[in-house]
């Protein structure tokens, strides 16, 4: 099918939304670039009101909507199901962009995280079969395992399209309900560097708790943003170069490490680890070597979970949080990793 067609048909059908379809609910969260809502559409009353969410943003919105847009066609499944995102100009704020998405679910990763049943208050929502599993680190690592395939599968979904999220945490994966997984959301920080769309870091929009210790997503050495169709010709060798794309490979390892370490996950503790691991010039080993001797029941239990079946999971995570980009897994090689192989050989156990 040819894109124009597709993208002539699309203006036809696909729906439109303004301000007065929009009936305001609950706010999920209020950033400093804009707040999220919990909405419904007024225009229909005989149907089943549409469950949506919206963002009102600030200028950054464009550049949103943009990375939505790329998203719904070239890996619609990676991130939160986006409908239509305009440019609302009657607030007394001035302009504005507001971005509509499916509502997918109550809980982010973050907030599953905070349950004191992590991980097993997961275990339902994204394994079909209850596991005969006694509770204990087989079943834990198997749910972890579960999240990680998915949270990697996001991940490459958006990298082989040539967007780098630059804000992955627990806070922006959201669970969808319907899909039975988890997805990607807010897109506010990324960048697209096949058409050079917020070329430029803007490094005061990274986390710090997540983000990688390179301070800018492409090499200090790349002079500045090439216009749009110079871009396109160049970014996939400056891909290939720069690997921006570990970046979230980095901070997507700091999540596994909270799934393990039931320590390490509220902010003062990962602050904490941080700090330690750079005084360890961010060597994963050499931080293991300086807390193992002294390790409370969490950490103990941490790295146990993580040396089961000679270490694989372990192996994962040293390949993901490292000081050096080119050094890091991407997500698709990771997804390949032997650690995943665990659970067709649990399977393969239950059937013997
Ligand atoms: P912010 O820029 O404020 O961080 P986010 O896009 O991360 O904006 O959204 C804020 C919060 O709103 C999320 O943490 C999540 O709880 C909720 N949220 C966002 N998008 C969705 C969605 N599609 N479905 C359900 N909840 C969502
Ligand atoms: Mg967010």
């Amino acid at each position: 099918f040819d894109m124009f067609v597709l993208a002539f048909l699309e203006r036809f059908f696909r729906p439109i939304y303004k301000k007065d379809d929009i009936v305001l609910g609950k706010k999920l969260g209020e950033g400093s670039f804009g707040s999220v809502y919990r909405v419904s559409l007024a225009r229909k009353p005989s149907s089943k009101p549409a469950d949506l969410v919206l963002k009102k943003a600030t200028e950054y919105g464009a550049v949103e909507i943009w990375m939505n847009e790329r998203v719904r066609r070239a890996c619609a499944n990676s991130c939160a199901d986006f409908l239509y995102g305009f440019r609302e100009t009657s607030s007394k704020k001035g302009a504005e962009y507001w971005l509509l998405w499916r509502f997918e679910g109550e809980a982010t990763l973050a907030d599953l995280m905070q349950s004191r049943d992590f991980p097993y208050n997961v275990e339902s929502l994204i394994l079909r079969e209850v596991q005969d599993l006694p509770k204990g680190l087989d079943r834990e690592n198997r749910i972890i395992l579960t999240i990680m395939r998915q949270l990697l599968f996001a991940l490459d979904g958006l990298h082989s399209t040539g967007i780098v999220h630059r804000d992955i945490k627990p806070q922006n994966i959201i669970f969808s309900e319907g899909s039975r997984a988890f997805k990607i959301i807010d897109l506010g920080a990324a960048a697209d560097l096949r058409v050079g769309i917020n070329y430029i870091p803007k490094e005061f929009l990274l986390d710090p708790r997540y983000a990688a210790p390179e301070q800018y997503i492409m090499s200090t050495q790349t002079p500045s943003a090439p216009s749009a169709p110079v871009a396109t010709a160049l970014s996939p060798v400056l891909w290939q170069l720069n690997l921006p794309d570990r970046f979230d490979i980095y901070s997507v390892g700091l999540i596994f490490l909270q799934m393990a370490f039931s320590g390490l996950r509220s902010d003062n503790s990962l602050i904490q680890f941080n700090r330690q691991l750079k005084r360890c010039d961010y060597d994963l080993v050499s931080w293991r070597q300086s807390v193992e001797p002294r390790a409370g029941p969490d950490l103990r239990k941490g790295f146990e979970l993580l040396d089961l079946d000679g270490g694989i999971g372990w192996e994962l995570l040293t390949s993901m949080v490292r000081f050096k980009a080119r050094q890091r897994i991407s997500a698709k090689t990771a997804l390949a990793h032997p650690y995943f192989d665990r659970e067709g050989l649990l399977a393969l156990s239950f059937i013997q």
